[in-house]
């Protein structure tokens, strides 16, 4: 355990440095390409896997390469067929992920960082404040672990675990390129979503990136002094920066950004707040996402009751505002973002 601590892992080494590597060790040109197949294209996890490959080579390689992948600490299974896992890297620091399964399709949500900065009110990681950033190739082996485990290739990522993917940009923006990459894990564009709470500087960032990612706004009010209780870590960039923001995004890409809104009884429901979100998203080109709010550490919230999210939904398709209501999946595995980890802490701590 202690020496794989020091050894470096072989997938950051870049397709040349494995070329001089395998050429160094007197092997054939071709056993680079071979490695290089297992590593990025067959995502292994380990040497012995590298059947092609001379067992001696494996060892040579393994004496001074590891598999830095990260190990599950935790892992429950829903009713629903999605799995939510505690995944931990080799500092100790550990991170959700979440691998939803439907119609021959496989979908994953992982975070981006260890914790959150951002506080927002409803949220179980913003709770426990930041511990570290994660880097790309962690947010990767998160989507590697659920495609192992299930088996099956991962067919969309949401950026939308535990973190703020535009405080963390240039991992966000790695990572979301090693999952693009045909050599690679080959995930379309279109279907590598990142969601954000309103980050400004990372939306213009992210509408200048050629590739189609798709861009999801956590909005949860179109009213300033209600978004500033529930959203304090984004108090200063304020909705009217922020919808011109999203509107140069949308002018610049042609893409359809979502809007995520967590209705909360008596908070954002009210009817000032519908006005407001109505008038917020008329005319431009957007979806809502309305979900009813999941189990929080706030007591104080509770989720609206149905009948007021079908209203909402009605009442922005009048508009001609799209407006979807998302039941979240896995809801008796403590899906909502924080939740496992929260409550494994609550029971070490017991
Ligand atoms: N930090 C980013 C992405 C991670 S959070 C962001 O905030 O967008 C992913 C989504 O889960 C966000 O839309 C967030 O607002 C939502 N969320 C967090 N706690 C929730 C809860 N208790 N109920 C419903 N949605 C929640
Ligand atoms: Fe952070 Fe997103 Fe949770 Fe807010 S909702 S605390 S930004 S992870």
């Amino acid at each position: 355990m202690e020496r794989s601590h020091r050894l470096r892992d072989i997938r950051s080494l870049s397709e040349q440095e494995i070329a001089d590597l395998v050429k160094e060790l007197g092997q054939p040109a071709f056993r680079a390409k071979q490695i290089c197949e297992w590593l990025f294209a067959k995502q292994a996890g380990s040497f012995d896997e590298m059947t092609n490959i001379p067992k001696k080579l494996r060892e040579q390689l393994a004496e001074h390469f590891t598999f830095a992948t990260p190990t599950e600490a935790a892992k429950q299974v829903s009713h629903d067929g999605s799995r939510k896992y505690l995944l931990e890297f080799s500092d100790g620091t550990s991170v959700e992920t979440v691998g939803m399964p439907s119609r021959g399709k496989l979908s994953v949500c992982v975070s981006t960082q260890a914790g959150c900065a951002m506080g927002c009110a409803f949220c179980a990681t913003g709770m426990g404040g930041l511990k570290r950033s994660l880097t790309a190739r962690e947010i990767v082996d998160q989507v590697i672990h659920v495609a192992r485990d299930f088996d099956e290739r991962v067919t969309s990522v949401v950026f939308m675990g535990q973190g703020e993917p535009f405080v963390n940009m240039d991992a966000t923006i790695e990572a979301l390129r090693m999952l693009n990459d045909p050599n690679g894990m080959a995930i379309g564009a279109r279907h590598l979503t990142v969601s954000t709470c309103g980050v400004i500087p990372g939306i213009k960032r992210f509408a200048e990136l050629p590739e189609q990612f798709t861009l999801a706004i956590s909005l949860h009010s179109a009213i300033q002094s209600t978004r500033n209780k529930l959203m304090p870590g984004v108090k200063k960039y304020t909705l009217p920066r922020l919808h011109e923001a999203i509107q140069a995004y949308v002018e610049k890409t042609g893409r359809r950004p979502t809007y995520e809104f967590a209705m909360i009884d008596g908070v954002n429901d009210t009817n000032p707040e519908m006005e407001a979100l109505i008038d917020f998203c008329q005319g431009t080109l957007c979806h809502v996402n309305l979900i009813p709010l999941n189990d929080t550490p706030n007591a104080l919230l509770k989720p609206s009751p149905m009948k007021k999210v079908e209203t909402l939904q009605k009442r922005l398709q009048m508009h001609g505002v799209e407006a979807t209501i998302r039941n979240s999946r896995g809801s008796d595995i403590d899906a909502a973002c924080g939740q496992l980890q929260q409550r494994l802490s609550a029971q070490q701590k017991a």
